[in-house]
């Protein structure tokens, strides 16, 4: 992975993580509503988390902009951090069956992960194209 920085910026001493400083704060937004980065019109995925090649509005083309593995790790931590504090929570207070725990827990965790995944891997495409980082 590697950070290109626009050639035009050189002239004006704007590097891509400065420039206008919330641009990669742009691209995470619309990466969380699963849009194109570049003008929040197009859609960013094919299917569930599949990417296009490249914005159907605007025309940015999403293949240097990949996200590998990172949207999962996010996913977990984020899921990891609501489900398994909540579990302990009621464990401590209400002590519930093993049975309950289990038909409440899987699927939150299933539905929660289904959930963000695509919107995580979105702001992770987003926030690479809004700091200019291309693999
Ligand atoms: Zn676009």
């Amino acid at each position: 992975m590697t950070v290109n920085r626009d050639p035009r910026e050189a002239s004006t001493g704007a590097s891509a993580v400065g420039g206008d400083g919330l641009r990669w704060l742009t691209g995470l937004g619309r990466g969380l509503k699963r849009a194109c980065p570049g003008c929040g019109r197009g859609k960013l995925f094919l299917g569930y988390v599949q990417m296009q090649q490249s914005c159907k509005d605007c025309g940015l083309v999403f293949e240097p902009y990949r996200a590998d593995d990172a949207p999962a790790y996010f996913t977990i931590f984020a899921v990891g951090h609501v489900i398994v504090p909540s579990m302990l929570l009621l464990e401590q207070t209400l002590h519930p069956a093993t049975w309950v725990h289990m038909a409440m827990w899987v699927p939150l965790t299933l539905g929660l992960t289904a959930a963000l995944l695509p919107r995580i891997k979105g702001a992770v495409v987003g926030v690479q194209w809004g700091l200019n980082v291309r693999n």
